[in-house]
């Protein structure tokens, strides 16, 4: 190890919510991938709360080798906030964000690290393709994409959480305020001098993955909310075409009125407040999600709160 074993060249993060079976493999596979090019490195494992024996194997990663440190939160606080909680805790001049479960593949580490070092500050990990999805969900998903990504510019298909930050790029992505954070997106919103690198996701070794629809719709619904207000134009814009749609109808009536030809059709007054109360709720429960967004971010809470570390800390205390 080197002298600067407190300010490592390089540090790896790795958020780990129920990944026991994995993390020694995970360990010794970063290890080697990235021993041989990084002068110094570190790897922090954040444990979201995980409710098998993640926290002891990360503690015994730590007894292992000191190069491991592990930080665990006071429960499941989701994987964006276990990435934000890795990031205040790591202290490398370059962090490496991956996931724990090996599907982001170690052996890409070493040309991660090379791109950084020849002058870029956020290197991307880029997905060739999607391993396990059906064809209808992969359908439905590249065309969610496309709207996404004309939204928000963020690739939410290709783009992966496996990206380098540099040191100046980690500290202005911490100094964004906003509790809920996206990731993908805060770290290409920031800029600097990019790069991409393909991969091709492995398969999960172990356990299965834990997102279900619910939550891939919430990440979804939070990073179109964190990115872009389009949605709340799209109500006003609605709202100018039923207006003018109005306007048509009435003159329309009222000239058939005075040539003594009243519009009858009950059926078209019952479709009519149908198609507008559907509007109208639209509006209301687009308008309602950034209200979601205001109300929590409003409530300024701690991002993650730590419970422990390994390392222990002197001062255990809870972060923003
Ligand atoms: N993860 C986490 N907290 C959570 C859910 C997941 O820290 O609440 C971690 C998990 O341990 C893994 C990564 O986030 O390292 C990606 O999770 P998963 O493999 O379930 O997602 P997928 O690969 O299907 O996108
Ligand atoms: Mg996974």
């Amino acid at each position: 190890m080197s002298s600067r074993s407190d300010r490592p060249e390089v540090s790896i993060v790795s958020p780990v919510f129920d990944e026991e079976a994995g993390l020694a493999a995970l360990v010794e596979r970063v290890v080697r991938a990235v021993e041989p090019v990084a002068d110094s490195f570190e790897i922090v494992l954040v444990d979201d709360g995980s409710r098998d024996g993640s926290w002891a194997e990360i503690e015994r990663a730590h007894a292992r080798d000191p190069r491991v440190r592990g930080v665990g939160l006071s429960r499941n606080f989701g994987k964006e906030s276990a990435i934000v909680a890795g990031l205040e805790a790591a202290r490398g001049d370059a962090v490496i964000v991956m996931d724990s479960d090996l599907q982001h593949p170690p052996a890409l580490l070493p040309e991660l690290v090379a791109r950084w070092r020849a002058g870029a500050e956020v290197v991307e990990a880029v997905k060739l393709d999607r391993t396990g999805q059906a064809l209808g969900g992969r359908l439905a998903s590249t065309l969610f994409n496309r709207v996404f990504e004309r939204l928000t510019g963020v690739d939410l298909v290709g783009a992966s959480d496996y990206r380098l930050l540099s040191r100046r790029a980690v500290t202005a992505l911490l100094a964004l305020p906003e509790r809920t954070t996206f990731f993908r997106g805060t770290s290409t919103w920031i800029g600097f001098p990019r790069e991409q690198v393909p991969f091709r996701v492995d398969p999960r070794v172990t356990g299965r993955s834990r997102w279900g629809f619910r939550a891939l719709l919430r990440l979804a619904l939070n990073g179109i909310t964190s990115f872009t207000p389009a949605p709340l134009h799209l109500v006003t814009i609605g709202a100018a075409l039923f207006a003018v749609f109005a306007v048509v109808l009435g003159v329309q009536t009222l000239v058939r009125f005075l040539q003594g030809d009243a519009v009858t059709g009950f059926t078209t007054v019952i479709l009519l407040l149908l198609i507008q109360g559907t509007f109208i709720l639209l509006g209301l429960g687009i308008v309602g999600q950034y209200l979601a967004r205001i109300h929590d971010e409003v409530k300024n809470r701690p991002r993650y709160l730590v419970a422990r570390s390994s390392p222990p800390d002197r001062e255990p205390d809870a972060r923003r």
